[in-house]
């Protein structure tokens, strides 16, 4: 089983059933194909107003999607939200030499290719967050990295969502600076091979 180490911040004050119900979810997340996963205290997100401002300058094609601002909670709301909370689950898929179109021809397949790259990561989020539930925490929710990869366009603001019980709001248009979790120590790494989302931050 997966080990929880490196007990510190509001990790510190997990109630033993909260530490037996962590590792069950980190063994989870590994057989479902995560290539990485770690929780970390509530209180290690760092919320970056700076972040949300990188979607629309310069203007992210993203912008309006129905899972990226203006469409979710500004990074202010889901700092109230996060106090609520006491850990967070941050995992990762590793893709090593993603495709590069070689000409205009190939790049729709080239880009359907990263994309179902992108949502098998999101169906490992999606079973975190059903898992959390099951195991009692009834907040849990779980946020993807980057944009929703479930359409090849979304419908955008005033639409309606194709597939509203798997979209996730985009943890950077919330304001979560994730190259900040390299820096608590946990060895979990972030670059342009990785794709990585957070669920939870989970609370009861
Ligand atoms: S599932 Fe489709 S319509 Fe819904 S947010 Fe994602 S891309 Fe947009």
């Amino acid at each position: 089983m997966a080990s929880i180490k490196n007990v510190k911040s509001k990790k510190s004050k997990l109630s033993n059933e909260d530490k037996e119900n962590i590792t069950v979810l980190l063994q989870t997340a590994k057989e479902a194909g995560a290539t990485e996963v770690i929780y970390i205290g509530a209180d290690e997100v760092v919320v970056d107003d700076r972040v949300r401002l990188k979607c629309f300058i310069p203007l992210c094609r993203h912008y309006g999607d129905l899972v990226c601002p203006p469409n979710v909670p500004t990074p202010d709301e889901f700092r109230r939200y996060l106090k609520q909370y006491r850990f967070a689950l941050l995992l990762s898929t590793e893709y090593i030499n993603p495709p590069k179109p070689k000409s205009l021809a190939d790049s729709e397949e080239v880009s359907s290719e990263i994309r179902t790259k992108s949502t098998d990561l999101s169906d490992i989020l999606l079973k975190l967050e059903g898992v959390s539930l099951q195991k009692g925490y009834r907040f849990a929710a779980g946020f993807t990295g980057g944009s929703c990869n479930y359409c090849d366009s979304c419908v955008k603001t005033g639409g309606e969502c194709k597939t509203p019980y798997r979209a996730r709001p985009s943890m950077e248009a919330v304001g979560v600076d994730c190259r900040n979790i390299e820096k608590c120590g946990y060895g979990f790494r972030i670059s342009g091979q990785r794709q990585s989302q957070m669920v939870g931050p989970s609370a009861r």
